[in-house]
């Protein structure tokens, strides 16, 4: 049987990622101190299989806690909506820069791949689309978003040189704008705000002139691919983008998200927040051959799943 840690295990995606881990026959050993995720998340989890460790990863790693054997480290731990990032912006820069290399600290002691879990936004706002690994980005070093964006830039650079220092076995994946059920209604992002607002009949929200563009991947295609890359041999100091290629201005995707529920599109606007980036769109092509995964689920049925999860988790 074999051993993966999981850091943010009880969040949206690493709870996901946990539950097809317990799918596939791994035993799980999850790190979170709680601060977006919940072991709710995780309540339909055997303690058996999945053993949940309350811990802030910007601490040292309690390697007496974790079992004799770990054969891979997936590094999710980070708040990853802009309203959680901006709310706890020094813990965002910590996790990502001392977390990760806690994470990694890990991975080193037990010879265990390191899958690090990065994100589009090293790309910033983006002067190239569709986005290639290839490229550095354009990311405002000192902005509002910077506690993200550059901790995951700094997480990318420290991982690579472990590999080079140390010989680790990593992966670098870059997800784009993933979702799905067990987002937090409160996180701010668009997902869940214009779900919310749709099935409450409110108006949808769209911030600027709704022209800006994301490409939004449903969370069992971007689990699918984060497996692909703990279990797959030759990916080593691979950097991938995993996201759905399909882009959407922001104003379509509110149409979109009100045909899924049935009503009315109506738009209120509201003002763009600083450096928001004007595009986002995955160059899947290394992701097609090193993975040989691209996403499968459409838009709308992601959307429609995402949709019966918030009606039923507040009655809607
Ligand atoms: N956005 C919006 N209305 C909302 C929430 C977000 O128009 O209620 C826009 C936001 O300005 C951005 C895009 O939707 O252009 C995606 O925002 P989100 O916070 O989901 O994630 P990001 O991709 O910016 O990290």
């Amino acid at each position: 049987m074999k051993t993966a840690l999981v850091t943010g295990g009880a969040g949206f995606l690493g709870s996901h990622l946990t539950d097809r881990l317990v799918r596939e026959g791994f035993r799980v050993v999850v790190l979170d101190n709680l601060a977006t995720g919940s072991w709710s998340n995780l309540a339909h989890l055997s303690s058996q299989v999945v053993t949940r460790i309350e811990w802030d990863v910007i601490q040292p790693i309690p390697m007496e806690r974790l079992p004799r054997q770990i054969d891979v480290v997936v590094h999710l731990a980070s708040p990853a909506s802009p309203v959680h990032y901006r709310r706890l912006a020094l813990e965002t820069l910590w996790v990502n820069s001392r977390g990760t290399g806690n994470a990694l600290d890990v991975a080193r002691a037990y010879g265990a791949r390191f899958v690090l879990g990065s994100t589009s936004e090293t790309y910033g706002d983006p002067m190239l689309s569709p986005q290639k690994e290839s490229y550095w980005g354009n990311v405002n070093p000192v902005g509002l978003r910077s506690c993200y964006d550059e901790s995951k830039r700094f997480g990318e650079a420290l991982t690579m040189e472990c590999m080079r220092q140390f010989d680790l076995d990593v992966v670098i994946l870059r997800f784009f704008n993933c979702y799905g059920p067990r987002m937090q209604a409160e996180d701010g992002r668009v997902v869940p705000n214009f779900i919310l607002q749709a099935l409450r009949k409110e108006k949808m929200t769209v911030y600027g002139d709704g022209r800006q563009t994301r490409s939004f991947c449903y969370v069992s295609d971007e689990v699918d691919a984060i497996h692909r890359a703990m279990t797959m041999s030759g990916l080593k100091g691979q950097v991938i983008n995993v996201g759905n290629p399909e882009e959407r201005t922001i104003m379509e995707f509110a149409q979109i998200v009100a045909e899924v529920a049935e009503v009315e599109c109506k738009i209120e606007v509201k003002p763009l927040p600083t450096d928001d980036p004007t595009n986002r769109c995955p160059d899947i092509q290394k992701a097609r051959t090193l993975l040989g995964w691209e996403p499968v689920v459409p838009l709308r049925q992601g959307l429609h799943e995402t949709a019966a999860f918030f009606r039923e988790k507040f009655n809607l």
